[in-house]
């Protein structure tokens, strides 16, 4: 009970009070399973929305615990950052992440092929990062010095930033990711439309693309669809395209979504009507086209 941060209400609700132990297991036991090598990277494919090729990926952690086998972020991202394991997690996550994409550019440079006989493409990696990351200032950095150890192209990697992160963000927070945008990494803004940034903000943010949340995605899944929502998407799309920012949409379950959101002018997608995250193996010579 003790874990639950001494709140007494919380011993009336067993429940909560178990949340509460986990919780506080989970957060003690994360820097060990950090060094014990218990954390993993699985890629979801990113595609063009027009012919459904595979163009990148996105890196996404997850904990292969002893007990509770494996789980996902949303379980351990948030206890990382409060208690700021998030930034060697990070590094970690960054550095694995971007040795796989060297691999695959260098396989794709040797003439790779795949099973089908499908030439191996130089995949771009999409990395997450967390706010506290954000405002760490070894950020630039230890980017530098990933990328360097690599060999990796900085125009090869996407750092994705939550809107909700940059919102009201000062120069201090964005000088890290200026620098970063200078040397050609690319910044995305993150699950864009659930904050409430001013667009006209857009202008000032060093981001060249916008991660379409998949509650917009999810909301052209009905038929018809809210004739709202897409004017709405319509409109992000056209502010964007104007910004020359490129429009990434999450969460595409079906090709119905699919085909509206190429129709409504959007660039790139990720979701499981293509693929779901997995290992990184064959991801480089995988062929989505059939999918749409
Ligand atoms: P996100 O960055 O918005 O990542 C997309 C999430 O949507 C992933 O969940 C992905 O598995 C899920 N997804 C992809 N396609 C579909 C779809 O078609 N339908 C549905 N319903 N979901 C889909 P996941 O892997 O559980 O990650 C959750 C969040 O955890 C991520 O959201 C990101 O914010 C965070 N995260 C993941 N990896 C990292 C990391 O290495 N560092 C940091 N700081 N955060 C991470
Ligand atoms: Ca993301
Ligand atoms: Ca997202
Ligand atoms: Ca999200």
């Amino acid at each position: 009970a003790k874990s639950a941060g001494g709140n007494r209400f919380e011993l009336a609700d067993p429940e909560a009070d178990a949340r509460a132990i986990t919780r506080h297991g989970l957060t003690t036991a994360l820097p060990a399973a950090l060094e014990r090598g218990e954390f993993f990277i699985e890629y979801q494919p990113l595609v063009h929305l027009g012919d459904g090729t595979v163009y990148g990926a996105e890196a996404l952690v997850r904990w292969s615990h002893p007990q509770h086998g494996v789980l996902g972020p949303d379980h351990f991202i948030p206890l990382a950052e409060h208690t700021g394991l998030i930034v060697p997690l990070g590094r970690w996550v960054l550095q694995e992440a971007v040795g796989q994409a060297r691999f695959w550019h260098e396989q794709a440079s040797l003439g790779g092929q795949g099973e089908h006989g499908a030439a191996a493409r130089p995949l771009r990696i999409n990395v997450n990062l967390s706010p506290t990351q954000l405002h760490h200032p070894g950020l630039v950095a230890d980017t530098v010095d990933v990328l360097e150890r690599s060999g990796l192209a900085p125009g090869a990697l996407c750092l994705e930033v939550t809107e909700s992160a940059l919102i009201g963000a000062d120069e201090d927070l964005l000088k890290p990711l200026r620098q970063l945008a200078e040397m050609g990494v690319d910044i995305a803004l993150d699950d864009f439309g659930t904050g409430y940034s001013n667009l006209a903000n857009l202008r000032r943010l060093p981001v060249s693309v916008l991660k379409l949340d998949r509650s917009f995605t999810q909301g052209m899944q009905r038929h018809p669809a809210d004739p709202v929502d897409l004017k709405i998407v319509e409109g992000i799309v056209s502010l964007a395209h104007s910004l020359e920012l490129a429009v990434t949409v999450e969460g595409v379950e079906t090709g119905v979504q699919a085909e509206q959101l190429r129709e409504l002018g959007c660039d790139t997608a990720q979701g499981w009507y293509y693929a779901r995250p997995g290992p990184p193996d064959r991801l480089h010579t995988l062929s989505l086209a059939d999918a749409v």
